[in-house]
């Protein structure tokens, strides 16, 4: 595969213009009725108009929890990636890359050369896309130590590399942020050293400065938020306090309960900030959704998909597609990160085994041959905190499905690695791919009034745990559906049909 490859589609339906690229797409799908028992299926073919923006802005990314094991992490991966570092370790010399990202390392097919062979190219060829080494970061904390202090308290990074970075993350330090001691675990007070003072509505209006003086002292175009802050409890959904957008500013201003997540989605959307949720509890609550509707800025959410679930929904995709029937999937976790200690609290874990336990949903309704309605298998997720094997997170997984004449079959399976190093790429997608999406927009031949994608940005579902999608829309968590919706959205937008993979060329004599 050439690398970087660049290259154009040759069609009378794309035209490469200096400020756009703008491509003619038929979408075909199907529209289905019930009648008298019988389904009836209608083709059905929209004409669209797909324009993205060529002019790729010079973006920063803001993380809350910029100090955690994540944040320091991402940092790292991309000065040490921007800088070109290798570091010699017992294994042999290593080079900063960017393996795990789907935009940076994962690839798509073109289509076939003269030989009928695939040809390939990177991800982030499909389209213009930020470059990660460009990636500009800042953040906000509430504890007080710097990147360099915070990479080291992580110990997810090799030592030789460490020390070659520590000089480059020593001056980043995080912003003061909010701190209400009862959505995280009591565990954590101890680092809460770096904290904004005031009201609730205060504290809303010291984020949203912060954001503009990093746009401004940056020289940034575009501001992306994202949460990688410790997991919180659930906030409950109480109508009058934050179901409706009026209703949450009211709740801020009069200092009634807001968590510190929805505190930055508000004032991220406030500020025309995408925000991207990545851990598990409700933080785009109503209230956020509607304002974030009401202002046109996207909201994505929740909880980074990196390990267990994301092979929990290509495996069990794999077994439910292939007509086996799972009943049982039983999953434990150890790990002896913060992340760990804070899940240890039970309103912390309660937030995660939620958004760890409708993953396998889709997939389940999907098959009506093999589950009746409201069938479902056991689904059990233990997290334990165990501080000794640190980020270097275990996932032990046992999936058990019937088989043919009273058969059954069980998987087990044993996973081993740093957990940061897993969710660090996923964050980068998350800002590349909702940047990209900020600068595409389509028309219909019935709608011809330009509009941009839904501010509950669905697309991003490959890369959270349970996501987010506008009311009424089906959720996707089987990943190769999820990858494939990226996939075919993008080559929509220059004008190529969706990856269909039937590979007729070569079925034929
Ligand atoms: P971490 O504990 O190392 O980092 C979290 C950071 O957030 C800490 O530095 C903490 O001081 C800070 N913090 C807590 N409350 C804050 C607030 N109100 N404002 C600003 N900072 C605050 O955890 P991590 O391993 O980096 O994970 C971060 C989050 O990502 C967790 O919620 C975790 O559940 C979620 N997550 C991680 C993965 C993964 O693979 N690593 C996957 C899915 C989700």
């Amino acid at each position: 595969m050439e690398a970087a490859a660049q290259f154009f589609v040759e069609s009378p339906d794309v035209v490469y213009g200096p400020e756009a690229i703008e491509a003619q797409y038929e979408y075909r799908t199907t529209r289905v009725s019930r009648e008298g028992g019988v389904l009836k299926v209608h083709p059905t073919s929209t004409r669209f108009t797909f324009r993205t923006a060529r002019q790729v802005p010079r973006l920063g990314v803001m993380l809350v929890g910029w100090g955690g094991n994540n944040g320091s992490t991402l940092t790292a991966a991309v000065l040490a990636n921007r800088l070109r570092l290798s570091w010699p370790t017992r294994s042999g010399r290593k080079e900063a890359n960017y393996y795990g990202s789907l935009t940076q390392a994962g690839t798509v097919s073109l289509g076939l050369d003269a030989e009928g062979q695939e040809v390939f190219v990177p991800f982030s060829a499909l389209l213009p896309m930020v470059a990660p080494n460009d990636l500009v970061f800042d953040g906000w904390d509430i504890s007080s130590l710097n990147l360099a202090e915070a990479m080291r308290r992580a110990k997810v990074l090799d030592w030789g590399l460490q020390e070659q970075l520590w000089p480059h993350m020593e001056a980043l330090r995080p912003r003061p942020s909010v701190y209400i001691p009862e959505f995280i675990a009591a565990n954590q007070s101890a680092r809460a050293d770096n904290l904004i003072p005031g009201s609730r509505a205060q504290q809303l209006e010291q984020i949203r400065r912060d954001i503009r003086d990093f746009r401004s002292s940056a020289g940034l175009d575009k501001v992306i938020v994202l949460w990688t802050a410790n997991t919180e409890r659930f906030c409950e959904v109480i109508p009058g306090l934050n179901d409706t957008a009026e209703n949450l500013l009211r709740t801020i201003e009069l200092g009634l309960e807001v968590s510190p997540s929805t505190l930055f989605a508000v004032a991220s959307i406030l500020e025309g900030c995408a925000f991207l949720n990545g851990s598990p509890q409700n933080t785009l609550v109503p209230g956020a959704l509607e304002l974030a509707w009401q202002r046109r800025v996207f909201v994505g959410g929740d909880d980074f998909k990196s390990g267990q679930t994301k092979v929990k929904s290509v495996l069990v995709d794999f077994l439910i597609g292939s007509g086996l029937k799972t009943m049982s999937i039983v999953s434990y976790n150890h790990l002896g990160n913060n992340d760990g200690e804070n899940l240890s609290a039970p309103l912390q874990f309660r937030s995660k085994e939620v958004s760890k336990s409708n993953v396998v949903d889709d997939m389940v309704q999907s098959n009506p041959v093999l589950y009746t309605p409201g069938e479902e298998p056991d689904h059990c997720v233990v997290i334990k905190y165990v501080p000794y094997v640190g980020d270097s997170k275990r996932a032990l997984d046992e999936y058990t499905s019937e088989l043919m004449l009273g058969g059954t079959n069980t998987l087990v399976l044993h996973n081993t690695c740093e957990d940061s190093l897993l969710a660090a790429p996923i964050m980068l997608d998350l800002a590349l791919l909702t940047e990209l999406c900020q600068r595409v927009s389509f028309c219909t031949d019935v709608d011809p009034e330009p509009q941009t994608f839904h501010p509950v940005l669905s697309l991003l579902s490959f890369l959270f745990k349970a996501p987010l999608v506008p009311p009424g829309s089906p959720v996707v968590n089987a990943l190769f559906r999820q990858r494939s919706c990226i996939e075919n959205i993008l080559r929509a937008c220059v004008g190529l049909p969706p990856q269909n993979h039937m590979l007729l060329e070569h079925k034929m004599e």
